[in-house]
């Protein structure tokens, strides 16, 4: 048996603390903040509950493995995913669809075409999100998607093949990548096959809130006999031991959760020359004076004038003139057990360190933008009694310095398995790395997924 320690109770730190746990070392896990979840966060505004962070769950087979890896200690993770009607309304261009493409659109011919050829693939993807892809194992699925994608290596260049695809249509399925942080340039073909594998395998959102999965997580973690501490802040990580402001923890071996730029100062590094990050946000969370008429969907995406612009701002970090927007409505008792309806509106931002308001320029261009795109009456914020703000400075304060929520943007050749830094380097074999910056794709499914893949790794090395 070792001890391990982890740092950080994020979702990434609290499904590899559980799983080591779960195998018979001793495991203690370390978060600064006074509660779990990292991004995932469990907000009151004017009375009314509203969880920060991811809002959709998409492939919830990544849970269900997680749980049955779990054992016994897995039965503690229940929560109820209630499945959306649709993957998103989505408007673009004076032009609004769903996905999938109902039959009586123009698209739908493309989309049947496109979804025929990506939709089978989700149990593939699935597969992939839990093991190493280097695993022989792993291989009948590589040899599956490779097949589809051919020798075009990125989104943007296996998208731009399809000619038959209507161009609006190809900018919808294109700028998903933004979901993993980066342009459809620096990701690769695979993520092209998101939009209809989540069609195909369901968007979700668990009753009472996402913030569910860290509470759910949290009691796993507990029931596999976590040491869970939190209000410990680490200040510094060696081998050997782990040092927070109140003491410090004997450790044989260490699991960070935490951006790579921060674990590298907790060790004593310099910090890395400025680079390309990927994307942050600015999320709104307002409790609403009334609901919003009934044509407003649960999960609506507004694109921007020109994503090829929206992209290269986001690269440069600098503040861009539109950006794709997230707005998702809760009405009054359905996700959550308020009696009044809420929304979040996130909007992509640079990963800049900035603090925004909605006085903020580009916050109130925005706000409007996207009110007009859903054909509200006025701007929507003015129809919230009361909102939070969360901003790069916000995610900076925990994450990657400057609000990054996947940390670096890394080339293309260096996503998956290649990517820098690794899960695990030779050099320091007593520390292993988890969480949204070394998991490219970064949401839930890859840090949980991530999780599971870093975690059997270790364990086939350290046994307890
Ligand atoms: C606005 C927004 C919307 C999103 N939407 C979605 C979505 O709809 N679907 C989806 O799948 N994903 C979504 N994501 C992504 C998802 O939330 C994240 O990828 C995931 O939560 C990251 O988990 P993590 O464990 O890697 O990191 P984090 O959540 O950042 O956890 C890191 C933890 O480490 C702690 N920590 C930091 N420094 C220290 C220290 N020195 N000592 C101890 N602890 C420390 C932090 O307090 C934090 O708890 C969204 C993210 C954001 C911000």
């Amino acid at each position: 048996m070792s001890r391990i320690v982890v740092v950080g109770a994020g979702l990434g730190g609290l499904a590899a603390s559980a799983l080591l746990a779960q195998a018979g070392h001793e495991v203690t896990l370390l978060e600064r903040a006074s509660t779990v979840g990292g991004k995932s966060r469990r907000l009151d505004v004017d009375g009314e509950r509203i969880d920060s962070g991811p809002s959709l769950v998409t492939f919830p087979g990544v849970w269900d493995e997680l749980r049955r890896r779990l054992g016994a200690a897995g039965d503690a993770g229940e929560i109820e995913l209630e499945r959306l009607p649709e993957v998103g309304r989505y408007h673009f261009d004076g032009e609004e669809v769903t996905l999938p493409v109902p039959p009586d659109h123009r698209w739908y011919p493309a989309w049947k075409r496109f979804s025929d050829l990506h939709a089978p693939l989700a149990g593939d993807v699935t597969s992939l999100l839990v093991a190493d892809p280097l695993d022989r194992r792993s291989l009948p699925a590589l040899r599956r998607l490779l097949a589809v994608y051919g020798a075009r290596l990125s989104t943007r260049a296996y998208l731009d093949g399809l000619t038959w695809m209507p161009d609006g249509l190809r900018e919808i399925i294109a700028i998903h990548t933004l979901n993993a942080g980066v342009s459809p340039s620096q990701t690769p073909a695979l993520y092209a096959s998101m939009p209809a594998v989540m069609a195909e395998s369901g968007v979700w959102v668990p009753r009472g809130g996402v913030y569910e999965i860290p509470l759910a997580l949290a009691r796993m973690a507990d029931a596999a006999g976590v040491d869970i501490r939190t209000g410990e802040a680490v200040t510094r990580i060696e081998r050997g031991r782990v040092t927070t402001a109140g003491g410090s923890f004997a450790a044989d071996l260490v699991v960070t959760a935490l951006d790579a730029d921060r674990v590298a100062e907790l060790r004593g590094r310099r910090p890395r020359p400025a680079r390309a990050l990927s994307c942050s946000a600015v999320a709104i969370y307002g409790a609403l004076r009334e609901s919003l008429p009934a044509h407003i969907a649960a999960h609506s995406v507004i694109l921007p004038t020109k994503p090829e612009a929206l992209f290269r701002s986001l690269a440069a970090g600098d503040e861009p003139a539109d950006t794709m927007a997230f707005v998702n409505l809760y009405r009054a008792g359905e996700t959550y057990p308020n009696r009044r309806s809420t929304v979040a509106v996130l909007l992509t931002a640079p990963a800049d360190g900035s603090d925004y308001s909605l006085e903020h320029p580009f916050v109130r261009r925005e706000v409007d933008r996207i009110s007009r795109a859903m054909g509200l009456d006025g701007s929507i914020t003015e129809l919230m009694t009361d909102a939070a703000v969360l901003d790069p400075r916000y995610f900076g304060s925990f994450g990657e310095p400057h609000g990054a929520l996947y940390g670096a943007a890394r080339p293309l050749w260096m996503s998956g398995p290649f990517h820098r830094p690794a899960h695990h380097d030779p050099r320091t074999p007593w520390l292993w790395r988890v969480g949204a910056s070394v998991h490219p794709g970064g949401g839930i499914p890859a840090v949980l997924g991530g999780a599971m893949i870093v975690t059997s790794k270790l364990l086939a090395r350290h046994p307890a």
